[in-house]
């Protein structure tokens, strides 16, 4: 398993026009696969427009001290890239005004920001609904300085959401890196251990599953309970909601389909799984996604492929929920990973 960043292995693939390139080329430009936007416009879906906000996601750094197989971020302890305190203030102006009931932060790994907990608390004082954090678990135990970080989520009302590709060791190592399942799981416990998760409580804890290999994710519901039961009889560890999501053929993934010969076949996949019903709900339509540099995009997705939204309005300090909502999401076949089967989104399935 690589141990370094695609960018700081000075892969093609680092480069987001290469990723784009390869999107619209071959299969798609020979006419084997319609692209995605004649795919939509078949039932007058083109062009896909921006809703009200509802979810602020807000990218605070690439930053990891994981390097997964399948990153959409292309993250690791390599990568640089990560927000300053004027650029949380401004996400924080922005924060306090908006209508969105949901915040959602990710990385990278959020924590290893030097000011993750002080944008915590700030965002906290906002009353926004639902407060993810994305958290990869590891973090917790990967120093003492991190260790009381089940205790800082609980103060703030956080809710943890975070990627467990499987209950088994051998396949979360596999896609995560050595080490990471033990890791997970005592980290998983001490949360269990002051109410996240726990039936009743709150403090919500929810997993995230993709699968580790060139295919799709199976049945959401049927997974959680699998999931359920196996965490709770090997380990006693309980969570909320288990959330299914598509890996998206961008950046490692991309990297790892091209590496293994999936690449034809995993487009395929996803444009025979189309499902248009997912089209109306997929995340773009609700979501506003903001780079460590404060420029706005549809999605983190889009932010990887560095395609910005369309739209006057570039940056965080220039924000206006008027002119964004009705916005033209910007697309391309990578966009089939959000419509095949129920669809998927970073909160699950969509249809
Ligand atoms: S923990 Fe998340 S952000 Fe970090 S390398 Fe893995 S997938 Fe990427
Ligand atoms: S990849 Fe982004 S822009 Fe494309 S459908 Fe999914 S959420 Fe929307």
């Amino acid at each position: 398993m690589a141990t370094k960043s695609l960018h700081k292995r000075e892969s093609d693939l680092a480069n987001s026009n290469r990723q784009l390139e390869i999107l619209s080329n071959g299969i798609f430009q020979n006419g084997e696969l319609p692209t995605f936007k004649s795919k939509i416009s078949e039932t007058n879906q083109f062009p896909l427009k921006a809703k009200k906000l509802e979810i602020l996601q807000i990218n605070v750094g690439y930053m990891c001290n994981q390097v997964c197989e399948h990153c959409h971020v292309d993250a690791g302890p390599d990568r640089k890239e990560i927000m300053t305190r004027e650029t949380m203030q401004q996400c924080l102006d922005v924060i306090k005004t908006t209508g969105a009931h949901t915040l959602d932060l990710t990385g990278g790994a959020p924590e290893m920001n030097p000011n993750f907990r002080w944008f915590v608390e700030e965002a906290a004082k906002a009353g926004i609904k639902d407060f993810i954090v994305r958290s990869n678990l590891t973090i917790i135990r990967a120093n003492k300085k991190y260790y009381d970080l089940p205790e800082f989520f609980k103060k703030h009302n956080v809710h943890v959401v975070s990627s467990m590709p499987h209950w088994t060791r051998g396949k979360t190592d596999k896609q995560r890196g050595d080490g990471v399942f033990d890791k997970s799981i005592k980290a998983l416990q001490e949360l269990n251990a002051i109410g996240y998760g726990m039936p009743d409580s709150s403090l919500r804890l929810d997993l995230v599953y993709n699968p580790s290999g060139a295919f799709l994710p199976g049945d959401q519901a049927s997974m959680e309970k699998d999931f359920k039961k196996a965490l709770k009889e090997d380990f006693n560890i309980q969570f909320h909601n288990l959330f299914a999501i598509t890996n998206l053929p961008i950046s490692r993934f991309l990297d790892y389909l091209i590496a293994s010969e999936n690449y034809e076949d995993y487009m395929y996949s996803l444009v025979e799984a189309y499902n248009p019903a997912a089209v109306g709900n997929v995340m773009c339509t609700n979501t506003l996604s903001v780079s460590w540099d404060g420029y706005l995009f549809d999605c983190d997705f889009n932010q990887m492929l560095e395609l910005p939204v369309n739209s006057k309005v570039k940056h965080i300090s220039e924000y206006n929920e008027a002119l964004l909502e009705g916005r033209h999401i910007v697309i391309s076949q990578h966009c089939y990973g959000c419509t095949a089967g129920a669809g998927s989104s970073c909160q699950g399935v969509v249809a």
